[in-house]
């Protein structure tokens, strides 16, 4: 992160040379006076994006309209925004046209909280019109200029301040949280995809449970997909005391305590949520169902694929507060005969033809899986010849 810093200074000396202003902006500076890892840094210029693709090889113009590029130097990459104004977002969706602006102090006042509105120069000198530093030490949420003001130009505003208190463990200044209080209503307005990256963040911080409280206190939750017609599930909600690891897990956790009528293909599409969230989701419900009756069975963690680990984990301890540890799953696993499917001794062909006559079907899905069963359970062994044996005594064919 020191590295980054090093190359966006560099950068910035490069803008400078070529005639313009530049500053490194938002969450980096914000971090890095909180001695956080910074990730990803953002630059803002007076420089246009066709002045930054003059200065710089490597431009990739990701938002030329709103007056963003990527810059790609040495190897890493940077978010060069041109100055701009306050951009409204009529739709509540995509900001309206922007107008570009000549001062960073301009450029700070668009944005949505004084700690995210402070710049630093290339010499580390910070650019702090709304005294952010003071926020940052006294752990504030503060909007910059007239929270109802920023929260109706753009309501995702209200999600946002309350994700940094999770991820921050900050607390809300009393007018802006007034004010999220009082617009709560408005984030139905927005689209879910901005909603859904706030609303992750907040359940992966480490403040969760202020940052829940703060939600319920303003009713935001009954403004939200799912949420909104089942207000009962928003009780459920104040049960949580931990951050999760991903966002589809709250839903799964939702889905099971509350025993709603509802299933996780209806939170990801509620939430917009990727095919891979939806595929860990579904198969993490069915073992957490799967432990209320068989524990931590060896059917259970040979059919527990090893990246969800921790998310069954943390899902085991919040449903049936049951302490289930990394090294009890580790020696389960030791002890499988098999990790999967394929290295049965006998698949699919082989059992065809052992019933010769028989037509292809189900059949050959159900005798796998109950061959699998008595494998994975140490009563069967994983040879063909025992195999054949077993099953043909289980199904005897039928001679005609
Ligand atoms: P993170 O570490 O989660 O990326 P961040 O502060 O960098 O936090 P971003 O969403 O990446 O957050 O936004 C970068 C900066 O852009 C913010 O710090 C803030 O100054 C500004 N910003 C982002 N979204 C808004 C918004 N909706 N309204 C006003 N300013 C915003
Ligand atoms: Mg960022």
């Amino acid at each position: 992160s020191k590295i980054m810093f090093q190359l966006a200074f560099e950068m910035i000396e490069t803008i400078k040379k070529a005639g313009f202003q530049a500053y490194v902006v938002g969450g980096a500076v914000r971090d890095y006076l909180l001695n956080k890892e910074v990730n990803d840094i953002d630059i803002a210029s007076s420089a246009t994006p066709t002045q930054i693709q003059e200065i710089f090889d490597q431009v990739i113009p990701v938002g030329i309209e709103h007056g963003t590029v990527i810059v790609r130097y040495k190897h890493q990459s940077f978010e060069v925004t041109t100055f701009r104004s306050e951009q409204g977002y009529s739709d509540y969706r995509r900001p309206d046209r922007v107008t570009f602006v000549n001062s960073i102090t301009d450029d700070l006042a668009r944005r949505d909280f004084t700690i995210n509105a402070i710049a630093m120069t290339e010499d580390s000198v910070l650019v702090d019109p709304f005294d952010g530093q003071a926020d940052l030490a006294s752990k504030m949420i503060k909007a910059v200029g007239n929270p109802v003001e920023r929260f109706t130009e753009d309501p995702l505003r209200m999600l946002r301040a309350i994700r940094f208190v999770s991820q921050l463990n900050f607390n809300l200044d009393r007018n802006t949280w007034e004010e999220i209080k009082n617009n709560a209503a408005l984030i139905e307005k927005l689209s879910i995809e901005r909603i859904t990256v706030e609303i992750e963040k907040m359940f992966l911080g480490k403040a969760l449970k202020k940052a829940i409280d703060y939600c319920y206190q303003a009713r935001l939750f009954s403004h939200l997909p799912i949420f909104k017609p089942k207000e009962n599930m928003i009780d459920h909600i104040l049960t949580v005391e931990q951050p999760f690891i991903e966002l589809i897990d709250l839903f799964v956790y939702l889905t099971i305590i509350t025993n709603e009528e509802i299933t996780i293909n209806q939170w990801c599409q509620a939430y917009k949520l990727s095919n891979k969230a939806k595929n860990s989701g579904e198969s993490l419900k069915h073992l957490i169902q799967l432990y209320k009756h068989e524990q931590l069975s060896r059917q259970l963690v040979y059919h527990l694929p090893s990246e969800l680990d921790d998310r069954f984990i943390s899902l085991i301890q919040r449903v049936y507060q049951h302490s289930v540890s990394q090294a009890m799953i580790d020696q389960i696993r030791r002890q499988l005969p098999i990790t999967n499917r394929r290295e049965i001794k006998m698949n699919g062909h082989d059992l065809q033809l052992l019933y010769p006559g028989k037509p292809r079907g189900e059949w050959i899905r159900d005798y796998l899986t109950s061959i699998e069963e008595q494998i994975i359970d140490g009563s069967l062994e994983n040879d063909f010849e025992k195999i054949k044996e077993w099953i043909l005594k289980c199904h005897p064919p039928v001679n005609n």
